[in-house]
């Protein structure tokens, strides 16, 4: 069986020993003969950097492994790039969090103007890393979920129309883990779903198990009562209590159209003001990040640095790293699998812009990915869809034209955002806070 060479674009990213273990976990499915890490900061690559070494030699001493920021070094001679770069780090997450909060706004980085700021930026990053991929190894795919996901997916569609790009996106899978366990289902892989909307803001519309019996009926009236959770579930089930609260508030969400199940992010954008009451200004989702998740992988990394082995480590694989081997693995071997990407819409949703990048089901196999037509969509969730997209493609035209202008009606028309003056108030903080990151706007 052929053997597969893959870099890690964002190598000091946390989540990258998660993704190796869970590589690691399925060389019978995917095998690997090269193991890269790839960021363009050493110090913070050098967090988990030698502790992946460890984990790769005490399974399969026979893959090679390097960890550099060299471009030429990382991409030569690779199949796969997984990408998951976050150019500012949580840093700059932080600022995207806590800027729109002075004016009373969730900042929400990836939809809301967080999302909006964290685009512009991360648009280069990404482009940069394509461009590295094209001229040293042109036939790898980049399976990319550097997010803002839309944004990003939208700067490919317009820049790099041609490249071996996938864009994906994590999140409706971990909500399909608890979708499956209030259905009954051993695991979300025996359901047969459809979604369709944008990144962070879609809805299942369908879900039906091997002998085509529909489910969804039954899942709406779960969420109707319990939300995202189990019936007898309690925030001791969660890492953290926010994403217990997170599962619950899908009971308000689907309250407002109870004919399809929504992404949970809609808390977000349609109970903003609830977010922003139970939001501390000060403390964000960032800096629980770096407190927690942080700390504890890179604490664990340097553990296992230091003893020379991670035999008894406490890293586990990353259960949200499967959909990366499903991807590579249906590109590699032609499986025909059929997954949720983030592709142009050219028609899939009928009544929809067709140049708008949209989450929806496709089957990928060797030659890419052929979206499944979803047909019309209704007059809610298609205007919510409108709104968010030509807030995003504004973004991507801010980029392109340096336009002062263009940001601001991207952060008028968002929808966590209240007005024009607030919008001001916000990108003029923002451009402040960006000046090392964001093209000058004029
Ligand atoms: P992180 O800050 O821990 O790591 C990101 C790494 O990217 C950093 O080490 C940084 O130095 C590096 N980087 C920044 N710009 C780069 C560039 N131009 N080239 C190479 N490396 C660069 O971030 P994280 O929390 O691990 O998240 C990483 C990314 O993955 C984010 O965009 C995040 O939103 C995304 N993510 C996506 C999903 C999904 O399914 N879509 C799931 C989890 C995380």
């Amino acid at each position: 069986m052929k053997k597969f060479s893959i870099v890690i674009a964002g190598g000091g990213s946390t989540y990258t020993p998660e993704i190796i273990l869970m590589l690691l976990d399925n060389l019978d499915r995917l095998p690997l003969r090269s193991i890269k890490l790839y960021d363009n900061d050493e110090e913070r690559q050098n967090h988990v950097a030698k502790a992946c070494e460890i984990l790769i030699k005490e399974k399969d001493p026979t893959i090679e492994y390097v960890a550099t920021t060299d471009p030429e070094v990382a991409y030569t001679d690779v199949d796969f790039v997984l990408a998951h770069i976050r150019v500012g780090k949580l840093e700059m997450r932080s600022l995207d969090e806590k800027i729109p909060l002075k004016y009373g706004v969730v900042g929400q980085e990836t939809c809301g103007p967080g999302g909006m700021a964290y685009g512009l930026r991360s648009i280069p990053g990404v482009l940069e890393n394509i461009e590295y991929m094209e001229k040293y190894s042109p036939n790898a795919w980049m399976l990319n979920y550097s997010n803002p996901a839309s944004i990003v997916a939208e700067a490919c569609r317009r820049f790099k129309p041609n490249s071996r790009v996938i864009n994906i996106c994590d999140m409706p899978i971990g909500m399909e883990h608890t979708i499956a366990r209030i259905l009954g289902f051993k695991s979300r892989k025996e359901m047969c779903i459809r979604y369709y909307g944008l990144n962070h803001f879609g809805w299942w519309t369908s879900i039906k198990d091997k002998d085509g019996k529909e489910y969804i009926q039954d899942l709406i009236a779960h969420q109707l009562k319990y939300g995202n959770c189990l019936a007898d579930d309690d925030a001791s089930n969660y890492t953290d209590s926010s994403w217990f609260d997170t599962a619950k508030k899908v009971k308000d969400i689907i309250a407002i159209d109870p004919t399809m199940c929504p992404n949970s992010y809609f808390q977000y954008y349609l109970f903003g003001d609830d977010m922003v009451a139970h939001t501390d200004p000060n403390y964000t989702r960032a800096d629980q990040v770096v407190d927690t998740r942080e700390k504890r992988v890179f604490g664990e990394c340097a553990r296992i640095e230091k003893v020379g082995t991670a035999k008894d480590t406490t890293l586990q694989i990353g259960i949200h790293a499967e959909f990366i081997v499903d991807l590579a693995t249906a590109l590699a071997f032609n499986t025909h699998e059929r997954m949720l990407l983030i592709v142009p819409n050219n028609g899939a949703i009928s009544n929809f812009e067709k140049d708008a990048m949209v989450e929806i089901p496709c089957i990928v196999g060797k030659d890419g990915y052929e979206p499944l037509t979803v047909g019309e969509i209704p007059h809610f969730q298609k205007g919510l869809m409108e709104q968010q997209v030509n807030c995003e493609k504004l973004v991507v035209d801010a980029y392109e034209q340096h336009s002062y202008l263009k940001m601001l009606q991207a952060l008028t028309l968002n929808k966590c955002v209240p007005n024009a003056n607030v919008a001001r108030k916000i990108l003029d903080d923002f451009i402040e806070a960006n000046k090392a990151y964001w093209p000058e706007l004029k």
